[in-house]
């Protein structure tokens, strides 16, 4: 309804008003119509309120490959926000990307990712069906540096997202890195593996990464222990 058409309905009314009243016309003072009914308009083009848009794991992703919130977007190819199923059991935590990962904009597709993927395997978990893999920071650290402080926590949001949108059993960490960001502990992976922690309510078991295995032989049998001690948790037998 325009200003012109609300002026004789409230006219009207007017007349309608005096004759039920006893059929005496009085003066009235007409509104601002043109004030209202421009006001009307502008209620109509703005958004309507509703509930907060939902986070998902697309989003993230968005986010991130355009993320340039620390110095490690300067010099990635690909970010990797990380891969896997929408509502699995398990999720991986790693480090960060290394010149494979950079290269694809997957996580864990280098020699280590190789391993991780047997080793997932070998406790009924892989990235196909019911484990997402991610890591701490999303781009490449260059020359393969240990991700920096500021840097971890500049992209640690995604993560915590991630996990909050993906709800998983339990969280294998692997490695210090992916340990101290997400347990705020700085002890070595020897002293935090063997025992469940906890990341904001989600159980946490520390690992050996996947690249220390490769180095050293010695750790293969306590991260075979540890990978028990996940399954258990994860896939309990009936
Ligand atoms: N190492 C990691 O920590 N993450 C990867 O994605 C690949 C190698
Ligand atoms: Fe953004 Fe994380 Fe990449 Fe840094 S590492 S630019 S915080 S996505």
């Amino acid at each position: 309804m325009n200003a012109e058409e609300s002026r004789e309905i409230w006219e009207s009314l007017g007349v309608i008003e005096d004759w039920l009243q006893g059929g005496v016309r009085r003066r009235r003072e007409p509104p601002d119509f043109e004030a209202l009914s421009a006001r009307g308009e502008a209620a109509r083009a703005a958004p309507a309120p509703g509930p907060p848009v939902a986070d998902s794991l697309e989003a993230i992703a968005r986010e991130v490959e355009n993320c340039r919130a620390c110095r490690l977007c300067e010099k990635r190819r690909r970010a990797v926000p990380g891969q896997g199923p929408a509502s699995p059991l398990a999720m991986v935590v790693g480090e960060g990307p290394g010149a494979e990962e950079d290269a694809q904009g997957l996580p864990f597709v280098g020699p280590a990712g190789k391993l991780l993927d047997k080793m997932l395997a070998s406790i009924g978990l892989s990235r196909g069906t019911n484990c997402f893999i991610a890591n701490v920071v999303k781009c490449r650290p260059p020359n393969n540096r240990d991700p920096a402080a500021d840097e971890q926590a500049a992209c640690l949001g995604y993560l915590r997202r991630q996990i909050a949108l993906l709800r998983p059993r339990a969280i294998l960490c692997a490695g210090r890195i992916a340990a101290g960001a997400l347990l705020g502990s700085a002890q070595g992976v020897g002293r935090l593996r063997g025992t469940w922690r906890d990341f904001e309510g989600t159980p946490v078991l520390v690992t050996y990464h996947p690249s220390a295995l490769l180095r050293d032989e010695s750790y293969k049998r306590p991260a075979w222990e540890d990978l028990k001690l996940f399954r258990e948790r994860v896939s309990p037998r009936p």
